[in-house]
C-alpha cells in the first residue's frame, strides 16, 4: 500500500532523514516511536509532501514517485490519498466545526455542500461531537479541536491517515478522549501512520513499531518484539528512559 525507499531529507546541511525503507499494509496501523529529533515528524512530511525528500522513492497504491522528478500532478494524487491530523491541530480559526470538516471535500473535492454537511455531521457525531457542530475552535477544548482534526481528516476519504504526535499539546486529562477515537478508527481497518509518544497506546493499537533515531529506522517488530523484547541497545535505552 505505501512503499517508501531511500528516502533522504537534509535541512541546511544536517541529515534528518538518512535512507529510509519502510512499507505499510493496507489496513495496518504503525506506530513511529523515537527519541525528539530523530526525524519522525519529518518522515510523515514527507510521506505527503508537506515537506519535500532530497531522494528517494515514494509508492502510495498506484501513484509511484521518484521524489527528485515528482510533477505536481503526483503530489496532489498522493495529497489525495493521505490525510495529515496535526499536533497543533491546525483549523481554520474563522470556521466552526462544520465547515472545518467539509471545507476538503467541497473545496478541493468540489463535493456538492449538502452531501458534504450531511457526512461531516456523521463524522462529528463518530467522534462525539454532535452538540458542537456550529461551534468555533475558541469554544472548543483541546481534545475537542484534535476530534474536529480527525473528522476532517475522515472526510477527505484518505487511504491511509498520517497522525503527527496527535495528542502531544493536549492537556493530560484530554489525552484519553482523542486515542480512543483513534483506537476506534483503528478498529474499522484504515490504514494509519502515527508518531506517538504515548507508548501504552502504540502497544496495544499498533500492528507494527517502527523505532527511529537519528534519522534510521533502528528496530521494527509488533509491540510485543519491540516492547518485549527490542533487539537493539539503542530501543532498549529508549524504552528503559521512557518507561
Ligand atoms: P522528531 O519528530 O523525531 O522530533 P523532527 O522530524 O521534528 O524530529 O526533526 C528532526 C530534525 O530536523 C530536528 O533537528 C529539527 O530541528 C530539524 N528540522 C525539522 N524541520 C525543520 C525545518 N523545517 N527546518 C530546519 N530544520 C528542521
Amino acid at each position: 500500500m505505501i512503499q517508501l525507499q531511500s528516502i533522504y531529507k537534509s535541512f541546511q546541511g544536517k541529515k534528518v532523514l538518512d535512507g529510509i525503507d519502510l512499507n505499510v499494509n493496507d489496513g495496518e496501523v504503525v506506530a513511529i516511536l523515537g527519541p525528539s529529533g530523530s526525524g519522525k515528524t519529518t518522515l510523515l512530511r514527507c510521506i505527503n509532501f508537506l515537506e519535500k525528500a532530497d531522494s528517494g522513492e515514494i509508492t502510495m497504491g498506484n501513484t509511484h514517485i521518484d521524489v527528485r522528478h515528482a510533477t505536481k500532478n503526483q503530489i496532489l494524487e498522493i495529497r489525495r490519498k493521505s490525510a495529515m491530523v496535526f499536533q497543533s491541530f491546525n483549523l481554520f480559526k474563522n470556521m466552526t466545526a462544520l465547515e472545518n470538516v467539509i471545507e476538503g471535500p467541497v473545496i478541493v473535492q468540489k463535493k456538492n455542500k449538502k452531501e458534504a454537511s450531511k457526512i461531516g455531521i456523521e463524522l462529528l457525531e463518530s467522534v462525539g461531537l454532535a452538540e458542537k457542530i456550529n461551534f468555533y475552535p475558541s469554544q472548543l477544548s483541546g481534545g475537542q479541536q484534535q476530534r474536529v482534526g480527525i473528522a476532517r481528516a475522515l472526510a477527505l476519504n484518505p487511504e491511509v491517515i498520517l497522525f503527527d504526535e496527535p495528542t502531544s499539546a493536549l492537556d493530560p486529562e484530554l489525552v484519553g478522549e482523542v486515542l480512543s477515537v483513534i483506537r476506534n478508527i483503528a478498529n474499522r481497518g484504515i490504514t494509519m501512520i502515527i508518531v506517538t509518544h504515548e507508548m501504552s497506546f502504540a502497544q496495544e493499537v499498533a500492528n507494527r513499531v517502527v523505532f527511529m533515531d537519528k534519522g534510521n529506522i533502528i528496530e521494527q517488530g509488533t509491540p510485543h518484539e519491540i516492547f518485549g523484547n527490542p533487539k537493539e541497545e539503542r530501543t532498549k535505552q529508549f524504552l528503559k528512559r521512557i518507561t
